[in-house]
């Protein structure tokens, strides 16, 4: 799906995870509470944009807002390693100058964007892991939470489920089980691009596995000259593929636009290696291309209009009509 700002006119998209997402499996009141979670987040980043903030300022917000909601993998709710505990990645781009911030293996800052955020603008690095990231999100007054906080009985069943299937042999088909991530890009009034990207990674991962989200070029990507990229799947193929850096190459060495790169690359490149899942990209014009090559992704537009734009599966967006 494309579709373009005009002029000064903003454009925000954002994702919650793609994956194997069944309508036989989802009961309407758990389906309304994923767009409700949506909209919250666009209205976050709309409500930055519409005020002529940045476009990375918009990520970052509607991603906390992401983080902040249980139903998605990220922050509150993120899933759990084999060995029963929560490591969150981050990541955070900023396409003026490709500034970049990301944390890996993280588990206490409330919101692990603002721990990428402060890694991008005050560590003089890109990415710091475990219990050294965490000590520098103390020193730099981030908001903790406990255990507790991130919590849920959901992710936590996922677990022993997966855990279960393992040791009777079984292969986990349920890719809902497994992943799942949030990401938001934007293009601001300046014609500025942000990414940003948040993750609890996959359930029942080896501890110490980092997915495509911290990594620049591959689940996250910024770059005013082309793109912004936040992408959700199976991050080890996107991290060989260099997916997200490989959808900016194919618009700055071939001439292809955001739509041609990003379908490419999803449809083409990566669901063939196994690499299911999806992205969302924007570029410099305001277009917006939301490609995916499973059955469905969490995924929302808003632009100047303000129209909240939701959708789940692979069908056009819909918009929240208030009663
Ligand atoms: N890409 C994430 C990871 O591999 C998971 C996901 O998006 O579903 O960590």
């Amino acid at each position: 799906m494309t579709s373009s700002a005009s002029g000064n006119d903003f454009a925000l998209a954002i994702h919650g995870g793609a994956g194997t997402i069944l309508r036989s499996k989802m009961t309407p009141e758990r389906e309304a509470a994923y767009h409700a979670g949506l909209r919250r987040a666009l209205d976050a980043g709309r409500i930055v944009l519409a005020d002529g903030g940045s476009a990375l300022n918009a990520v970052t917000a509607a991603v906390m807002a992401l983080e902040d909601e249980p139903l998605f993998n990220a922050g509150r709710g993120a899933v759990y390693t084999s060995a029963g505990k929560q490591e969150m990645d981050a990541a955070v781009m900023d396409g003026r100058d490709r500034s970049a911030g990301a944390v890996a293996g993280i588990c206490g800052p409330r919101n692990p964007i603002l721990a990428a955020r402060a890694v991008m603008e005050h560590s003089g690095h890109v990415l710091l892991i475990g219990e050294s990231a965490m000590e520098f999100c103390r020193r730099q007054g981030l908001a903790f939470e406990e255990a507790s906080y991130f919590f849920t009985e959901q992710r936590w069943q996922a677990l022993q489920e997966t855990l279960a299937m393992r040791q009777s042999g079984a292969d986990d088909q349920d890719e809902s089980r497994k992943h799942g991530t949030v990401g938001a890009v934007a293009r601001d009034r300046h014609g500025n691009l942000a990414a940003a990207t948040s993750t609890g990674g996959m359930t029942a991962k080896s501890p110490g596995r980092v997915g495509d989200s911290p990594v620049f070029g591959a689940g996250t990507w910024a770059d005013n000259e082309t793109c912004a990229i936040s992408a959700t799947g199976h991050g080890e193929i996107f991290i060989r593929y260099a997916a997200a850096h490989e959808i900016a190459s194919r618009m700055r060495y071939t001439g292809q636009t955001l739509d041609q790169a990003s379908h490419g690359v999803v449809i083409d490149m990566l669901a063939p290696a196994g690499g299911s899942g999806g992205i969302i990209a924007v570029d410099r014009a305001g277009n917006v291309s939301l490609p995916f090559n499973c059955s469905g992704m969490y995924r929302g537009v808003v632009r100047g209009d303000g129209r909240l734009l939701t959708g789940i599966y692979d069908e056009p967006l819909i918009e929240f009509q208030m009663a």
